[in-house]
């Protein structure tokens, strides 16, 4: 039996040797228990630190380490699709460099697996203590509008620290899609899940990469990704406001055998104008939104460039 563990890095110069020094431990740990092999699977997200030269070091002096290194930084999401393309594991586990995952439930999720009752065994976070409440607030909302329009249930807390079997790894790999959204894929590909609960944890050094404005582009995209739901938004608007002014009409046609037609309205008219213009063009934003990723799509762009594995360095004289 060979683990995999799959481990993005983009800027983790600070992070990289303790992650290492507690990888030993728990490696050490698993192939006592199990009597499995560990290999060790660095992506390099194109970082512009130390980053690549600590993973060369690592990859010398350790053959059960091995590295991929990207020829820019492409995200996280390619750097876990890149690494599942390349582990060669019959157990496949994707973990953080930061420590934020604790390597001791790799244990727990390899033991999940080997019962036999499931094809992936998943952390879960329980509770968003030590974040700030605005974040803690809009990933709340974001997990409820999602579910709601979306088939494929996304669930909250749910995190891309995993154990997954060789079957549920390729059903992944076959998804070459290139806006990618994990925690959807995840889900989509089905299989049967165990979660376990995990506390947060602070990260062990260094910084997170995500700001609040590249998570909400990040949950724009996993709702483009995974329903069309937004797209009868507009249908549904368009019918309300038919039906609004139908209603205006006659109103207005009773009013003026009435009372005749004084000149008037000219405020009220300009903000329907205003309110039209700009429902459409809400619409049309969100037309834009799929075309433009089906646009990407089309293109059929690699999702990563390799600049650098382990394998050319070993081979090089
Ligand atoms: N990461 C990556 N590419 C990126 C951003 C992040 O490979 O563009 C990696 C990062 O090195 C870390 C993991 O993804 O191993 C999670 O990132 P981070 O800890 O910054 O996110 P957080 O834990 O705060 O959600
Ligand atoms: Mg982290």
């Amino acid at each position: 039996m060979l683990v995999s563990i799959i481990v993005p890095c983009y800027h983790e110069e600070a992070a990289l040797p303790f992650f290492l020094r507690e990888m030993r431990k728990t490696m050490a740990a698993l192939s006592g228990e199990f009597g499995c092999e560990v290999e060790l699977l660095f992506v390099d997200d194109g970082s512009r630190d130390r980053t690549l030269e600590l993973l060369r070091g690592f990859a010398g002096e350790d053959k059960r380490v091995r590295y991929l290194s990207f020829s820019r930084n492409f995200g996280k999401e390619a750097a876990m699709y890149a690494g599942l393309r390349h582990a060669r594991g019959d157990y496949v586990a994707i973990m953080d460099a930061d420590l934020q995952h604790p390597p001791a439930m790799l244990r727990e999720m390899y033991r999940g697996l080997r019962s036999g009752e499931y094809d992936c065994v998943a952390a879960r976070r329980e509770n968003r203590a030590g974040e700030p409440p605005v974040r803690s607030f809009f990933a709340r909302q974001f997990y409820k509008v999602i579910n709601r329009i979306s088939d494929t249930e996304i669930v909250e807390g749910a995190c891309d620290f995993r154990m997954m079997k060789r079957r549920m790894v390729d059903a992944i790999v076959s998804m070459g899609e290139y806006n990618r959204f994990s925690k959807g894929i995840f889900s989509w590909v089905g299989f049967r899940t165990k979660w376990l609960p995990y506390e947060n944890v602070e990260r062990v050094a260094g910084e997170t990469k995500w700001s609040f404005w590249k998570l909400l582009l990040y949950s724009i995209q996993g709702i483009v990704g995974f329903s069309t739901a937004p797209l009868a938004l507009a249908s549904v608007l368009g019918l309300v406001l038919c039906v609004g002014s139908l209603i205006m009409v006659v109103y207005i046609i009773i009013k003026t055998l009435l009372f005749g037609d004084p000149v008037g309205g000219w405020p009220s008219m300009a903000c329907m104008v205003l309110f039209l213009g700009g429902v459409q063009l809400f619409c049309m934003g969100i037309l834009g939104q799929y075309l433009a990723k089906t646009y990407l799509e089309t293109k059929r762009r690699p999702i990563y460039i390799l600049a650098e594995t382990d394998e050319e360095t070993a081979h090089e004289p």
